[in-house]
C-alpha cells in the first residue's frame, strides 16, 4: 500500500460531500476495526464504500475474499493501484442501496460479514437493508455517527430507545467496540464516530411475521407521547376490544407507552397480532 494521501493528490482527487468521503488513513485504527469485525482467513466480506482503499487492504490481508461496492467511478484508478497486490478483492462500482439482495449474496460461497466505514447519509437504510435481507449475513462491523451508535445499544425508557435500537436488538447481539474521535478522519467531519459490531443471532426470538413485527415497533414509537393502546389502534385495523384482549394477554398495562416495551415484550406482542392479522 503506497502513501494514500500522495495517490489522491496524484489523481487530482476531490472528496465529495454529498458522497460521505471521510476517508481513514491510520493503520493502527483500521487493523483495529478489522480485529473488532473478528476477520479471520476463513471469512469472505462485503465492504461498503471503499473509498481510497486503506480498510480494503487492511480486511484483504486477513480475510479469504473481499467484495465492494463503491458508487464513485472516479476512485477507480486510485483504487486498482492500492489493491494491485492484492488477487482476492473485486470492486463493483455500484450504488449499493440499488443492488438487490440476490445480485449481492452471489458474489459470495455461503455465509459472510459487512465491514464498513460507512458513508453516513445511508446508515439507516443500510442497517435495515442488511438486517431484514435475504443474505446469510454472520455480523455487521461499521463505523456510525457515536449518536447513531448509541441509539443501537440504548435501553428502553431512555430517549435514545426507539426503531431501530428494538428492530437491530431482536435479531443481532449489538455492542460498541470503541469510540473514534473527528480528527480520525480527512476530511474531518463535524461529529464523532464509533464502530459498532452486530453480530445476528436467530435463536435470540422467535418472530411469527415479520412484518407485523415491523408494524408494531414502528407503531410503537410513532407518537412517543401517546399510549401503546392507541397507537396499536391507529396502526392495526382491530377491534377495539380484541387490541384490550391482546393487551391483557401479553401482560401489558393499558397506559404503557411503546417506549417504555423491552425486547422480549415487543416480540410477544407481536406473535400475539400476528395470530388476528393476515
Ligand atoms: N472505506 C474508506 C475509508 O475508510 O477511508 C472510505 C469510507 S467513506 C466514509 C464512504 C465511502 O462510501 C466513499 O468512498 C463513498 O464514495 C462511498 N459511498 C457513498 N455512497 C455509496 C453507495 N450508495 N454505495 C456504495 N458506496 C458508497
Amino acid at each position: 500500500m503506497s502513501d494514500v494521501k500522495e495517490i489522491l493528490k496524484n489523481n487530482n482527487f476531490e472528496f465529495k460531500k454529498h458522497l460521505g468521503q471521510n476517508f481513514l488513513t491510520d493503520t493502527n485504527l483500521l487493523k483495529a476495526i478489522v480485529a473488532d469485525a473478528g476477520i479471520t482467513k476463513e471469512d469472505e466480506v462485503l465492504e461498503i464504500g471503499p473509498g481510497a482503499g486503506t480498510l480494503t487492504c487492511q480486511l484483504a490481508k486477513v480475510a479469504a475474499k473481499v467484495v465492494c461496492y463503491e458508487i464513485d467511478q472516479k476512485l477507480a484508478p486510485i483504487l486498482e493501484e492500492q489493491l494491485s497486490e492484492f488477487n482476492n478483492v473485486e470492486v463493483i462500482y455500484k450504488d449499493i442501496l440499488k443492488e438487490d439482495d440476490a445480485s449481492i449474496a452471489k458474489h459470495f460461497n455461503g455465509s459472510f460479514k459487512v465491514v464498513a466505514n460507512l458513508p453516513y447519509y445511508i446508515t439507516t437504510p443500510i442497517i435495515f437493508k442488511f438486517l431484514e435481507g435475504e443474505y446469510d449475513l454472520k455480523s455487521l462491523t461499521i463505523m456510525v455517527q457515536k449518536e447513531v451508535a448509541e441509539r443501537l445499544v440504548a435501553k428502553e425508557s431512555t430517549k435514545d430507545y426507539g426503531t431501530i435500537t428494538v428492530s437491530a436488538n431482536i435479531k443481532a447481539d449489538t455492542k460498541i467496540t470503541r469510540i473514534v474521535g473527528r480528527q480520525m478522519f480527512n476530511p474531518q467531519p463535524n461529529v464523532d464516530s464509533a464502530i459498532i459490531n452486530l453480530t445476528i443471532n436467530n435463536a435470540k426470538f422467535e418472530v411469527k411475521n415479520q412484518k407485523v413485527l415491523a408494524s408494531l415497533i414502528k407503531s410503537a414509537f410513532a407518537m412517543r407521547r401517546k399510549t401503546l393502546y392507541n397507537n396499536l389502534k391507529a396502526v392495526f385495523n382491530l377491534n377495539q376490544d380484541i387490541i384490550k384482549q391482546i393487551m391483557v394477554t401479553c401482560k401489558l398495562n393499558e397506559n404503557i407507552r411503546g417506549e417504555a416495551l423491552d425486547l422480549g415484550q415487543f416480540v410477544t406482542l407481536s406473535n400475539e397480532l400476528a395470530k388476528y392479522t393476515n
